[in-house]
């Protein structure tokens, strides 16, 4: 048998339907993969061999016996370490949940596992997803398979890596900024934060409930939205789940991957293109290059495209390192030695709840704490906090006038390709500055797809695509994404991780 960690998630399930493979053999070629090379990549926090093979057993018992199964059943998957996980640890990235094990299941960890997936483990990310690298995470960071010197992406570095170094053919993110987009944009693989409200959060660690999504990660547009119509979906436990049907993001992906855009107004945003001036100055040359040879494909294949401009772009970010701060210092309070994980012991419990903290919690915890504990101070609040508001309804604005003109909006997802670990992480606002073009949907709650746009001619590393859509038009994603994917692997003979280089395997 061929390795079966290089099938897409789609044809995994084919496979198995057909009877050609068992559950058990491709849970245990990803569990193999994942001994072989993740000691260099750290895309795991936590790996659950055990748990994974006996729901791969159960599947293949069911499946002899001719037990209707749901679609991805027997597909293995990696779940961010930011979902609740009933018996298994869940961290956060931080060392301030070290050891815990929830007594409950995020209400997509139920999901999967009732859609028969066998969960591998639990994938690194930046403490509480906060970060654009990894490097945050209180347990090292991981490192992007295309080169191992390099970040990949954060806060959801794990899953990508996951994905990057066929460890796990679909993962769960979480996308507050970007953290589902920027780290598929600079590992080569795809990511959606589905509109606000489509997926369920509960279980999921908030960080900035407003601007919290969690959403797919896949290698295909089509794996990305076989998973999605998995975790989509009303949720009578959290209040802001949206109380709708997920939309039918597997057939839009099958229609758009046929090719034909006839009809659809692709609107490339000027402030987010990589223009000289405003946000977009610092955008790299392959990243620019790439992306317009994808917008000159998109338009080969029917589309029409406009330029849309959205002027208040440009206090986005700003407003996001208000907006986030302020409800992740309110979101984090509830870690104060009493109820979950780390307690460092003082004598008096004003001390013990300052000492765990203080030990717990990393830099750009504190950080953020801190930033977000003065900009809803009294006195600051309508300074800080208020403009900040305000300014999202003026991003909302300019949404809503850009998607008269267009049906989609498009981006480079990140200005550049990966950079090398260590190099921004004394930084903060080199940092927050990759986010630029992934935070106004977040503000706005409007859903986002990035995918592979090529690998930057100066570098080789991979560019990232991003395509946005009304709210609740996730859909829409799913069809111009994937007549994209479609004509670059017409181009490339294949997807573009057929041309990540290959990892070191260690036995
Ligand atoms: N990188 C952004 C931040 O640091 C986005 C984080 C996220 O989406 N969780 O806030």
């Amino acid at each position: 048998m061929s390795d079966l960690t290089r099938l897409t998630a789609a044809q995994m399930a084919d496979a198995m339907a057909a009877g050609d493979i068992t559950s058990v053999q491709l849970t245990q070629a990803h569990l193999d993969r994942i001994g072989a090379v993740d000691g260099d990549v750290h895309a795991f926090l936590h790996i659950d061999a055990e748990g994974a093979l006996a729901t791969a057993a159960a599947v293949d018992a069911d499946r002899a016996a001719g037990v209707e199964l749901p679609a991805l059943a027997g597909v293995p998957i990696a779940l961010k370490d930011l979902l609740v996980t009933k018996g298994l640890p869940t961290t956060a990235g931080s060392k301030i949940l070290e050891g815990w094990i929830p007594p409950y299941d995020a209400t997509v960890t139920r999901k999967i596992r009732e859609a028969r997936m066998p969960i591998l483990g639990k994938t690194n990310l930046d403490e509480f997803a906060m970060g654009s690298s990894t490097e945050h995470s209180g347990y090292g960071p991981t490192h992007n398979p295309w080169d191992l010197e390099r970040i990949p992406g954060g806060s959801g570095g794990g899953s990508a890596a996951a994905l990057a170094s066929w460890e796990a053919p679909l993962a769960i993110g979480s996308d507050t900024g970007g953290s589902i987009r920027q780290p598929a944009s600079v590992t080569g693989t795809v990511g959606v934060k589905p509109t606000y409200g489509g997926v369920s959060r509960f279980g999921a660690i908030a960080l900035a409930s407003s601007l919290d999504q969690l959403g797919p990660c896949g290698r295909t547009v089509l794996d990305t939205a076989l998973l999605h119509e998995v975790i989509g979906g009303h949720d009578e436990m959290d209040a802001t789940s949206l109380n709708e049907p997920v939309p039918a993001v597997v057939a839009a992906a099958r229609e758009g991957a046929l090719g034909d855009l006839t009809g659809v107004r692709i609107g490339v945003v000027k402030e987010l293109r990589g223009d000289d001036s405003g946000e977009g100055g610092g955008y790299q040359a392959g990243v620019k290059q790439r992306f317009q040879e994808s917008l000159d494909k998109l338009q080969a294949a029917g589309a029409e495209i406009v330029e849309v401009s959205c002027p208040n772009f440009e206090y986005a970010l700003a407003a996001y390192y208000l907006i986030l701060p302020s409800e992740a210092s309110s979101n984090l309070a509830k870690f104060d030695s009493v109820r979950f994980g780390l307690r460092v012991e003082t004598g008096t419990i004003e001390r013990t709840m300052g000492a765990t903290r203080a030990e717990g919690f990393g830099d750009e915890v504190k950080r953020r704490i801190m930033l977000g504990t003065y900009a809803l101070s009294a006195g600051f609040y309508d300074a800080y906090y208020g403009s900040a508001q305000k300014v999202r309804t003026l991003v909302q604005q300019d949404f809503a006038a850009a998607f008269e003109q267009a049906d989609v909006l498009v981006s480079p997802t990140t200005p550049t390709t990966p950079f090398k670990l260590g190099e921004r992480i004394d930084d903060p606002l080199a940092m927050y500055l990759n986010d630029v073009a992934t935070i106004p949907a977040n503000l706005a709650g409007i859903p986002g797809m990035s995918l592979p746009s090529g690998v930057a001619p100066e570098d080789g590393l991979p560019t990232g695509f991003q395509i946005l859509a009304p709210a609740h038009e996730d859909a829409r994603l799913y069809r111009v994404g994937a007549a994209l994917e479609a004509a670059l692997a017409a181009e490339w003979g294949g997807s573009l991780m057929d041309q990540a280089p290959e990892l070191e395997v260690r036995s």
